[in-house]
This record gives structure tokens, C-alpha cells and sequence, in this order.
């Protein structure tokens, strides 16, 4: 910070923002602690060394000089406003598509509301002492295809199919943002190109990647909310595709494609570790840390992406919208045990820590379950 004289010789803190590469002037207010006898002093003699700035301007036109007179006021604008507005723009660009999961605490929040509102059953699971998954209504209440459900493998004969087409799978992306959603830990890639995924079970559609979440539970021997018969795993990652160019992918009948990932206890996951890690900066529901780079989405997914179970369930968070195709690798990845403890760290709109955040399964009623192989490796 210096002190400069503006262009009637009256004394200016001025302040480099170089992140922005702009200069800020602040007029010093009579009585500030900064307008000490020293920088008074500082500040006159500044005045005295250059009387002509004021002379000068007599000789402008008038809007010229109306526009110096207000250069206080642009100033203003690019230190304060500017940054606060491009800070949207990176956000808005982030969270560009429907923005489902912040959109399903608004629709429980509604109807909870309806509902009288208590303080209890807030929360979408029952860890407040709410009704929890019980409360939730509309489709999670009448619905006759929800998820998740439990696979039960000697039950599904293997059917073949083309392996799953992805494109853009290994773009480094240019940001990776983490966001606290209020009831889980979402993860969006902003990559140069989409990524897509058809193929498969999908066949001939196409669905553009949207984002990352995870559901952990209380203790490693829950968590998942896929289960394989009663065995459930400690973390279940979504990977949420929506069709390409839908307007309204989760009112369509073919609009939204998750595949969902499990994970062992085992070693350090080194590509979840930078998430893990930025958890303690995104406690508050909303917060959110955005970091150049990262990794590709293939090194989320697993190895073996060509078996997996695939049925027509739903979301498994209200308004728990049908329709979403489920592609369940059977293929996992390891975690560790303090990796996923990470995740119980987030809190909730109540200010509760989101200890666990999986619905329990539910009834298939009569849905199809297909255990899917990959025909590409079948030797004729
Ligand atoms: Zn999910």
C-alpha cells in the first residue's frame, strides 16, 4: 500500500491486486488509524510535488473528465464487483446442468415444510432421530421400480453384450471441483470435451458425464447402497450420465445412466486421497474447492468395465425419478478405512455431520436383472 495524491492533490491509499493485475485507490477517511501525522505529512508532500494534476484536467472535454471523476466508482467496479461476478460465472460454468442433487434437498425441504416443518426429519437419513428414507415421498414412496437393490448373482444367467463405448475417458481435465451437496461429496470433471458413454446395454444412446457422489455408512461394514445378496461394501461411488442434449433428462424415460462403483477396504485409494483430503475445506453444505487438473475419469472407474449388472431402477434420492438405466460394476476398487471416515465429516443444512447416506434396498417387483459380459471376447 502507498500513498498517491488524486487529481485534486487530496491523499490516496492505493492497493495492487496483482492476481488481477489492477490497482485500487481508497480515499483516506479524516480520523482513519492509517492517516497517521507521518503519512499526513507523507501525503502532502505529495500534493505540494505535483499541484499541476488538477491544472491538467481543466483542459479535458467534459464526459472525458466526468469519466475521470468517476474513475473511483470503476475502480470499485473491477476490484469488487468484476471478481465477484467472473467467481459466479466459474460456478454458474460448474454447475451449468440440472443440478439434481441440490435440487432434490430444495424438493425435501419443500415438502418438509409442508409437512409442519419440525426440526426433526430434516435430514434425507434418519441420523437425526427423524423418519428419514420413511418420510420421503411422491415416486420414493409409490414408485414400482426403485433402487438401489440387491444383485443376487446364481440368480442372473450372463448375457452377452458389446463392450460400453466412452469417449473423452482419459482427458486430463482442466478443473476439478468438489462440492459439499448437503448430502453427499460431488465431484465434476471440466473437461475440454464431454465425456460420453454408449454401447453396451445403452446401445445406440448417448449419455454425456455429469458428475461424481459417493454413499458411505456409519461403520466399514455398510455403506453401499447396491448389495450382492446381504453383502454390502463400505463406499459406492455414482458416476451420473444424462442423455445428450435432454433438456430434462430426469423427465424423460431414457434420461439418466448411472454406473455404480464399489469399494474394498484395503490400501490408500491414491485417486479418491485428493478428495479425501479437501474434505475438512468443505464441511458446510455448498462449499466447494475447485483445483486446476486432477484425474482422468478413467482412473475413477474400474479395470474390468465390460461385466457388470445392469436394471431399470431409479434415483435412489428424492424426488427418486424412474427411468435411470443402472450399469453395477461388479469389478471394485480399494479404500481405506480413513479415506472413507473422511466422508462422514461433511455436514448437513441442519449442521448434523452426514454419517451415512444410503437407502436401503428395495423390492424389485418383477424387474429384470441382467448380469452383462462382454460379447467382444467371445472366440467364434
Ligand atoms: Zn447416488
Amino acid at each position: 500500500m502507498r500513498l498517491i495524491p488524486d487529481y485534486k492533490g487530496r491523499a490516496l491509499q492505493q492497493l495492487h491486486i496483482p492476481l488481477l493485475n489492477i490497482t485500487v485507490g481508497t480515499r483516506l477517511l479524516p480520523g482513519t488509524p492509517e492517516l497517521t501525522n507521518t503519512r499526513k505529512s507523507q501525503a502532502i508532500q505529495l500534493q505540494q510535488r505535483t499541484p499541476s494534476l488538477a491544472h491538467r484536467r481543466t483542459s479535458l472535454p467534459h464526459h472525458v473528465k466526468k469519466l475521470y471523476q468517476m474513475r473511483f466508482f470503476l475502480l470499485v467496479f473491477v476490484a469488487v464487483v468484476a471478481p465477484i461476478a467472473l467467481a459466479h460465472l466459474e460456478t454458474s460454468d460448474l454447475e451449468e446442468t440440472v443440478d439434481m442433487k441440490l435440487d432434490d434437498i430444495q424438493y425435501f425441504k419443500k415438502k418438509n415444510s409442508l409437512r409442519g416443518g419440525d426440526k426433526k426429519g430434516d435430514a434425507l437419513y434418519d441420523y437425526d432421530g427423524g423418519p428419514g428414507t420413511s418420510a420421503w415421498d411422491g415416486a420414493c414412496a409409490t414408485g414400482k421400480a426403485q433402487s438401489p437393490i440387491s444383485f443376487q448373482p446364481h440368480q442372473s444367467a450372463p448375457v452377452y453384450r458389446r463392450v460400453l463405448r466412452f469417449t473423452g475417458l482419459q482427458q486430463t481435465p482442466l478443473s476439478t471441483n468438489i462440492t459439499n451437496s448437503g448430502h453427499s461429496v460431488k465431484v465434476k470433471l471440466r473437461t475440454l470435451k464431454p465425456i460420453t458413454v454408449s454401447g453396451g446395454v445403452l446401445g445406440e444412446k448417448v449419455y454425456e458425464f455429469q458428475q461424481i457422489h459417493f454413499h458411505w455408512g456409519k461403520v466399514p461394514k455398510e455403506g453401499s447402497e447396491h448389495t450382492i445378496g446381504a453383502k454390502s461394501f463400505p463406499l459406492e461411488a455414482h458416476f451420473v450420465f444424462y442423455k445428450a442434449n435432454s433438456k430434462n433428462p430426469s423427465a424423460e424415460e431414457d434420461g439418466i445412466t448411472v454406473l455404480g462403483l464399489t469399494y474394498e477396504i484395503g490400501k490408500t485409494n491414491a485417486v479418491l486421497d485428493p478428495i479425501t483430503k479437501i474434505v475438512d475445506q468443505i464441511v458446510m453444505p455448498g462449499q466447494f474447492v475447485s483445483r486446476s487438473g486432477g484425474f482422468t475419469l478413467q482412473d475413477y472407474l474400474p479395470r474390468d468395465m465390460d461385466t457388470y449388472f445392469n436394471y431399470r431402477g431409479s434415483l435412489t434420492t428424492p424426488p427418486c425419478s424412474e427411468g435411470v438405466t443402472w450399469v453395477w460394476f461388479t469389478d471394485n476398487r480399494q479404500v481405506s478405512d480413513r479415506q472413507v471416515s473422511q466422508f462422514r465429516k461433511i455436514k448437513d443444512d441442519l449442521g448434523l455431520n452426514v454419517i451415512y447416506n444410503f437407502r436401503e434396498t428395495q423390492p424389485l417387483n418383477g424387474r429384470k436383472v441382467m448380469l452383462v459380459k462382454s460379447s467382444d471376447k467371445i472366440v467364434l
